[in-house]
């Protein structure tokens, strides 16, 4: 149990509780606006992030802005994080043993920052969050609830970039988002 969010924060910058503490160059704890009505969460941070400490911040990270911007939302509406707080060497999947030392960090995260809403960014979030294999291609854009919260899986953008072809669905996601955050009064503009 943490008593302040900072505390949390110290924690995971400190964390060897897997083994990837020992590739990392900086933990990526998250970033954004700790009242937001959305959580953004990937998979793991890869290489500009690990060399940055910040989530998102590559390529894949310009795009996840435009995602935003789209739905008029910048990253001061959101919190961003990710399921691992540590690179997997070559932007590996985590392993199992690895999400499960990592995966009370983000569930403290949300605790705290009590969203309304988690969108997952790509299957391995998904797998994590919602605690179920899924086919991203299949399964995104459905709505989840559990335990007070709303949860869709969503294309990461790192697919996006992969197959620009994808992004057509990945804005319908968007769009049921901005509905999402409207409806349960998390949206005031
Ligand atoms: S990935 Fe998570 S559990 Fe593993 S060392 Fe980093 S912060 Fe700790």
């Amino acid at each position: 149990m943490y008593t302040s969010f900072q505390s949390l924060m110290d924690d995971v910058a400190a964390c060897e509780k897997c083994g990837l503490s020992k590739t990392r160059t900086h933990t990526v704890f998250g970033e954004g606006n700790i009242h937001a009505p959305v959580m953004f969460v990937g998979e793991g941070p890869g290489r500009d992030e690990d060399e940055l400490g910040r989530p998102f911040v590559g390529r894949a990270g310009q795009l996840l802005d435009k995602m935003l911007a789209s739905i008029q939302l910048t990253r001061n509406d959101v919190y961003i994080a990710n399921v691992i707080k540590c690179r997997p060497p070559g932007n590996r999947d985590p392993e199992p043993d690895e999400a499960a030392a990592c995966i009370g960090y983000l569930r403290a995260q949300v605790a705290f920052i009590k969203p309304r809403i988690i969108v997952c960014l790509g299957r391995i979030s998904a797998k994590y969050i919602l605690g179920q294999d899924i086919r991203i291609t299949r399964d995104r854009g459905v709505w989840h609830e559990a335990k007070g919260f709303f949860i869709m899986p969503t294309y990461h953008p790192a697919a996006l970039l992969r197959n620009e072809l994808l992004k057509k669905d990945a804005y319908q996601d968007l769009l049921a988002v901005r509905a999402k955050l409207r409806e349960t009064g998390g949206l005031t503009r």
